[in-house]
């Protein structure tokens, strides 16, 4: 069920914002509105008079709330030679606390010095070479030679073994190989890529469009954030919901308020995918008016609600 929002009244508006403006500067409204020779009344100040030309036009808002950095997460791990360490640029962030990501050069995710770490080769087990049997003594740790020798008074040719350590060895029969995985480094070395530590800078945003062609959009969007609970909107969930029931809820339409629910949707989906953002409020449908006025000199203002009858905001750049 839809509720239909009573719109403020011309009237109401209009005097709310000449308290609140003669709070502000009472010597500014009597040289725009006071009477030569005659004792200035701001009851004499009436809407009738003064306001030219009124729409009626509708806003929507939201809150977002921003961070800016740490954007990015998770980290890369890579795994070198230990000659290829160095080639990588190293940065330490160690005791310099949290980085403001405005003034940062660089990219957002890099090599960190206090990641790097010995990691045992695998291949060689952490020795740095691979046990092998020496070629030169096929692992035996001896060199055999036959040698001729000529026995006795008859110099009989004898054959007789004779063998020694293997030089290639030291007579181990084992040749150690270097290691071809980590190049007799014993170690692979490992390091991460990880995001740099920027500070979280939490802000919140307010997000308001509006159907009235003005330049003071911000500015009504600024204020009207500040005193969101004093003013009285239709607050809806969804798009989907806002759609089929604002012209119900404000009891008019027109191209324009159209429009704004479409631009505020889009926009709305943009903030939803954002993973820096996060929408902190639900969407407020306010019924806004917009009155060209002009004072007594002729200076020309424009004069803004936002809200119900009940509850509602001037916004004016008077
Ligand atoms: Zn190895
Ligand atoms: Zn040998």
């Amino acid at each position: 069920m839809s509720v239909r929002i009573k719109t403020p009244n011309l009237d109401e508006i209009f005097e709310k914002w000449k308290q609140k403006a003669a709070r502000k500067d009472r010597k500014k409204m009597e040289k725009q509105f006071g009477t030569k020779g005659a004792v200035f009344s701001l009851d004499a100040i009436s809407a009738a008079e003064y306001v030219k030309d009124t729409m009626k036009e509708a806003a929507i808002y939201f809150a977002v709330k921003k961070s800016l950095g740490p954007a990015p997460t998770g980290k890369e791990e890579n795994l070198v030679m230990a000659p290829k360490v160095g080639r990588e640029q190293y940065y330490s962030f160690k005791g310099a606390g949290k980085i403001d990501k405005e003034k940062w050069k660089g990219d957002e995710k890099v090599p960190h010095f206090e990641s790097i770490q010995a990691v045992p080769c695998k291949n060689c087990r952490g020795k740095g070479y691979i046990d092998d049997k020496c070629k030169t003594c096929k692992g035996t740790g001896k060199i055999e030679e036959t040698f001729t020798v000529l026995v006795g008074e008859e110099q009989n040719k004898e054959k007789k073994p004779f063998s020694y350590p293997c030089g290639a060895c030291y007579g181990t029969g084992n040749r150690p190989e270097p290691c071809k995985e980590c190049g007799g480094h014993k170690n692979m070395y490992k390091y991460e890529v990880l995001p740099v530590p920027f500070k979280t800078v939490v802000t919140g945003v307010p997000i308001l469009h509006s159907s009235a062609q003005t330049k003071y959009e911000k500015e009504i969007g600024d204020d009207l954030h500040k005193m969101i609970e004093e003013v009285e909107g239709i607050r809806f969930s969804d798009f989907k919901e806002l759609e089929s029931k604002a012209e119900a809820s404000l009891g008019y339409m027109n191209k324009n308020i159209s429009k704004t629910i479409g631009a505020a949707r889009s926009d709305y989906k943009k903030h939803e995918k954002d993973k820096d953002a996060q929408i902190t409020s639900q969407i407020y449908l306010f019924p806004m008016i917009q009155m060209f006025c002009e004072t007594k000199r002729g200076s020309k203002f424009e004069l803004y609600s936002l809200g119900s009858g009940n509850k509602f905001m001037t916004y004016s750049n008077f």
